[in-house]
């Protein structure tokens, strides 16, 4: 946008299309190849640009399908705009990725600049990870540590605040380890205290965090800072002891039971949500039961469930003992049953209390609907005078797509 160019939907034509890629599992490989195809069908003469993990690691695979013509990884996306001025619709594919370990700086880049909801943004404030676990190719596309410096987030946010966002989500893909690199002075604690005390964001929520890195200053926070949404996404990956060995995780399942334990004394009602790999090469159906027990005791709100894919280039890819797609899917069904049950119990927990709920949009049936501190859909059943707002709301009951709940709005508001 800042070259002159303007930003269209997935739907309408276009002169440059530029497809960000994912590969943390073999599916969003193929839908990454789907979606280059699908915007080529969609714009025949467009530039393609292709940027991301998939492209950082197999260039090659992107570069052989039609219509691509620059490949940019997980560095300079910043100078796509340069890529693409400098090629031609029918010229060789310009191939601009480059070895991501040696790379130490944060790439500064500045989103949102579009006419999106301006309600919730994501803003990246650390890159890389050097833990290794044994399936992961994510060290392999995204290199090692690096954080964004405090004065650049700082500008971020305000100039987010500005247009109007509500809400501020802190991402990573090593959140807990930010800071590491910039000399230990700045920690996770200090980048959100600097933007509680030092913008206007209504609300500060935090992405996802490895359990060992949660900080003593961050669940202080947590317990006592009411605008730091009560929400912690912390990936367990699996529910049994000898699973997280063999995946080499950083951490114990009793070490991470004891910090829920502890969590849920601090912080009352906190939303605890995770992500879980089932089907990892070894795991017996013994420890797949381990899994079931935990995810039973723990009862988060919310799970992000993955059948194991395979990675190439990753220990766990040679493992013996691979578990068949079958059996995956098995164990992501009977998975599923025990998350649903455990997210519907904790969901119920709301109904008669009131929550705030940061108004997102207008259903099609003309209802509104929006997001709660505690991480819950709430769709509305009374009108609110605008999206994009805050409102205090009465839950009044729960079903499968999240809470149901009445706003607090002066009639004269709506009129
Ligand atoms: S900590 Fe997360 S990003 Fe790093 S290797 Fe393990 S799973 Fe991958």
């Amino acid at each position: 946008m800042q070259a002159g160019y303007q930003v269209v939907g997935t739907h309408e034509a276009a002169d440059v299309c530029v497809i960000n890629t994912c590969s943390v599992t073999h599916v969003g490989e193929r839908k990454s190849r789907q979606a280059i195809r699908k915007m080529r069908r969609l714009n025949p003469d467009t530039i393609i640009a292709v940027t991301g993990c998939y492209a950082q690691l197999d260039p090659d695979t992107i570069a052989g399908i039609e219509g691509v013509r620059v490949i940019v990884g997980t560095q300079d996306r910043s100078r796509i705009v340069d890529f693409v001025e400098a090629c031609h619709a029918d010229g060789d594919v310009q191939n601009h990725v480059r070895d991501i370990l040696p790379t130490t700086d944060f790439e500064n880049l500045n989103l949102y600049g579009g006419a999106v909801e301006h309600t919730r943004a994501y803003v990246k404030i650390q890159e890389g990870c050097g833990n290794f676990c044994t399936f992961c190719i994510i060290p392999y596309t995204r290199g090692r540590l690096k954080s964004r410096r405090p004065e650049d987030i700082y500008a971020e946010a305000v100039r987010l605040v500005s247009q109007g966002y509500k809400e501020i989500i802190l991402t990573g893909i090593h959140l807990g380890n930010y800071g590491q690199d910039l000399g230990g002075k700045n920690r996770l604690a200090d980048v959100v205290n600097l933007l509680l005390t030092e913008t206007d964001v209504r609300r500060v929520r935090l992405g996802s965090i490895e359990s060992v890195e949660l900080s003593e200053e961050l669940i202080t926070l947590l317990a006592t800072e009411p605008r730091l949404c009560p929400h912690l996404h912390l990936p367990i990956q699996s529910g049994s002891e000898r699973v997280l060995r063999m995946m080499r995780r950083h951490y114990r399942l009793s070490d991470y039971l004891v910090l829920i334990t502890d969590l849920r004394q601090r912080i009352p009602d906190i939303a605890l949500t995770t992500d879980l790999i089932v089907g990892f090469p070894g795991e017996t159906e013994e420890m797949f039961r381990e899994t079931l027990c935990t995810l039973q005791d723990v009862g988060f709100a919310d799970v992000h469930i993955f059948p194991y894919s395979r990675r190439k280039g990753t220990p766990a890819a040679d493992f013996p003992n691979q578990i068949t797609e079958a059996e995956k899917k098995e164990r992501v069904h009977r998975a599923e049953e025990v998350v649903r049950r455990a997210a519907r119990a904790y969901a119920q927990r709301f109904i008669g209390k009131d929550v705030n709920v940061l108004v997102e949009s207008r259903l099609q049936n003309g209802h509104f609907e929006g997001m709660s501190a505690h991480y819950h859909r709430v769709r509305l059943v009374n009108e609110v005078p605008q999206t994009g707002e805050i409102y205090p709301t009465r839950i009044i009951d729960a079903d499968a797509q999240g809470l149901i709940g009445r706003a607090y709005v002066r009639q004269e508001a709506l009129s």
